[in-house]
């Protein structure tokens, strides 16, 4: 214990040394803990969070350890788009003449009267003192990351990438990825792409050589498996238990621990918290295989007494949080999100999947077989640009001016087949040989996964019913129900009407073997609920009160319904901070 008993009641500090005997006691409480390495901050995940703290804290004088569960670093900050709405008034708006401040972030993103076609709310329930920090920092944490060898494609900020309404000026700017290899691809941009594209590479990989220089020590394949706090839930966090490849490391935090571990979609028991209906076959987290987001800071912390926080964002349809794929036939098909042979990561992904061109060329059935909606229905939207027309800041009119949209394909697909029990499960997509001419695809391996079940082809719709075989089809299609499904939408197309679910004017018969089915299950992006956290990005209980040493930031942090990098990487900055000048 670094204070000092006699001072403390000798300055008249009552109420300081009973908080010293508070922890006194719950540090003789706690087991004796053999520590196999020690250092100033532990940061927890090397993605868009941990990498600015990593460097914040080292940069402010602390020792830091990265702990990555993955033998790679970067998380879901290296498969991103690098689409980088960070704004607040940074040396990019400025150049570009856009007028941005802090204040106009912060009113932006706590504007209560942004609403989304379903009605659903993007900022209303955003934390003021979190978007306070955030709006505060974020043009520094541009500048931060600037100085830190990240490139920004030199062109005007625009709205690409979640910077609408609710966002009065343009705010994103684009990660370029020079030379840094594509994780997607394995192979470097090309030339004309180098300084042009978008890509999380260009965020990760110059912040990782950063940290790297400066002395931030790398543990891969290290996963943080719970906390220490001292006496269990009333001291401080005091370090981590690690697995490093079945060896148990116990690491000390002279100052702090820094959760960025980057959310929860990735836990099945976890995610049902927010909505029930998100069982197993929900398989296609967006950024896997590359690293996963299996909620293990949420749930170390919560163990040592943490809070969540603002679960509103999580459950709200609105954001993609959950999406409607673009790629079929394959595990994991985010739309934004194509792996390809050349990648380091390709075995695990096994395929690239077959980008859906035009929702037209197939029909969408459930686990039974059936058809269950119109399949050019969308998804969830955030900050949709013009779904508020006019637009006011702040305007109790603007739910008035909203452009209602019902056309929504994914809570459908999630309805299940009405067995009474939770999830939709697996949702195939149907066509035929002339969808696949005109998609021009190539159905074979490594466009599709044959071999995990992804993916089956028949000569007969009857045959492919029956070949449907897999983990995640809990009950058996009966051949005659996707035969009748297809004889019936057959007639829609000659009819030009969809008598079911209104399809506009379905075009396209399915009648030419061979016939297909490719999973096209709704994938699981974003997390928008975690930890509860301050201004400082401190962890903070059940009771309000700050647990000591102990910080969180990113996807795994809550209160705080924004998209992406911006918020993780601020956050990382502010985390990096304060974590460094606790006293050790
Ligand atoms: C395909 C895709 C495209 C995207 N495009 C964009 C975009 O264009 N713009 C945008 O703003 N956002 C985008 N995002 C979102 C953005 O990438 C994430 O919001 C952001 O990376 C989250 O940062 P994070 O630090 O919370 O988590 P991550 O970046 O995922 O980092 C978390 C890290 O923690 C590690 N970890 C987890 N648990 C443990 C443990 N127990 N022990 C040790 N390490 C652990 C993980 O392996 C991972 O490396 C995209 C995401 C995906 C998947």
């Amino acid at each position: 214990m670094t204070l000092n008993r006699r001072k403390l009641l000798a300055g008249g500090g009552v109420a300081a040394a009973g908080a010293m005997l508070a922890a006194e006691a719950a540090q003789a409480q706690t087991p004796a803990i053999q520590w196999n390495k020690e250092v100033d901050v532990v940061v927890i995940g090397s993605g868009a969070t941990g990498l600015p703290a990593s460097i914040v804290a080292r940069e402010a004088g602390a020792s830091v350890i990265v702990l990555e569960a993955q033998p790679h670093v970067g998380g879901h900050a290296r498969v991103s788009g690098g689409n980088m709405p960070l704004g607040g008034g940074n040396s990019a708006q400025k150049k570009y003449g856009v007028e941005d401040s802090a204040d106009l972030l912060f009113r932006d993103l706590t504007d209560w009267s942004v609403v989304q076609p379903t009605g659903s709310a993007d900022y209303r329930y955003n934390d003021r003192e979190i978007i306070r920090a955030y709006a505060d920092n974020a043009a520094p944490t541009f500048e931060f990351l600037k100085a830190h060898g990240v490139v920004y494609v030199d062109k005007p900020p625009d709205r690409q990438g979640g910077s609408s309404v609710g966002n009065s000026v343009m705010r994103t700017m684009h990660v370029a990825p020079v030379d840094w290899p594509l994780i997607q691809t394995g192979a470097p941009a090309t030339p004309a792409q180098r300084l042009t594209m978008s890509t999380g590479n260009g965020l990760t990989q110059p912040l990782h050589e950063a940290a790297k220089k400066i002395g931030v020590e790398f543990l891969l394949e290290h996963r943080m498996l719970s906390l220490h706090r001292e006496g269990g839930r009333t001291g401080r966090v005091v370090g981590v238990a690690v697995d490093n490849n079945g060896t148990r490391l116990n690491i000390r935090a002279r100052k702090a621990v820094v959760v960025a571990t980057g959310g929860s979609t990735g836990n099945v028991d976890f995610r049902r918290m927010f909505d029930p209906r998100l069982t197993e076959e929900y398989c296609g987290i967006a950024g896997m295989p590359h690293s996963d987001q299996d909620a293990s800071g949420e749930i170390a912390a919560m163990d040592v007494g943490a809070s969540l926080w603002g679960t509103y964002n999580q459950t709200a349809e609105h954001g993609s949080g959950i999406t409607k794929p673009g790629r079929v036939g394959c595990q994991y098909g985010y739309v934004n999100l194509r792996w390809q042979p050349g990648s380091p990561l390709f075995a695990k992904a096994r395929a690239e999947g077959l980008r859906v061109g035009d929702w037209q060329n197939v029909i969408t059935v459930n686990m039974l077989g059936k058809r269950f909606y119109d399949e050019t229905g969308r998804q969830y939207t955030s900050n949709a640009y013009k779904g508020i027309d006019p637009y006011v800041q702040n305007s109790y009119l603007n739910a008035k001016n909203l452009r209602w949209d019902p056309n929504n394909w994914l809570n459908a697909a999630m309805q299940g087949v009405g067995d009474g029990r939770n999830g939709g499960g697996p949702i195939w997509a149907i066509f035929d040989s002339e969808a696949v001419a005109r998609e021009k695809w190539d159905v074979k391996p490594p466009n599709v996964d044959i071999e995990g079940g992804f993916f089956f082809s028949a000569d007969t719709v009857e045959e492919l019913a029956a070949k449907i075989k897999m983990k995640y089809q809990r009950v058996p299609m009966p051949a005659r129900n996707l035969a009748e499904t297809v004889g019936s939408y057959n007639g829609f197309v000659a009819q030009g009407r969809d008598y079911d679910f209104g399809k506009p004017r379905p075009l396209y018969t399915i009648a030419k073997p061979p016939f297909y089915a490719a999973w096209c299950t709704p994938v699981l992006h974003d997390t928008r609920a975690g930890l509860r956290i301050n201004a400082r990005c401190q962890v903070v209980d059940m009771k309000g009160a700050v647990i000591p040493g102990l910080y969180a930031g990113g996807e795994s942090a809550g209160g705080f319904s924004m998209h992406g990098l911006p918020r993780c990487t601020c956050q990382g900055f502010i985390a990096g901070r304060h974590a460094a000048a606790e006293s050790a």
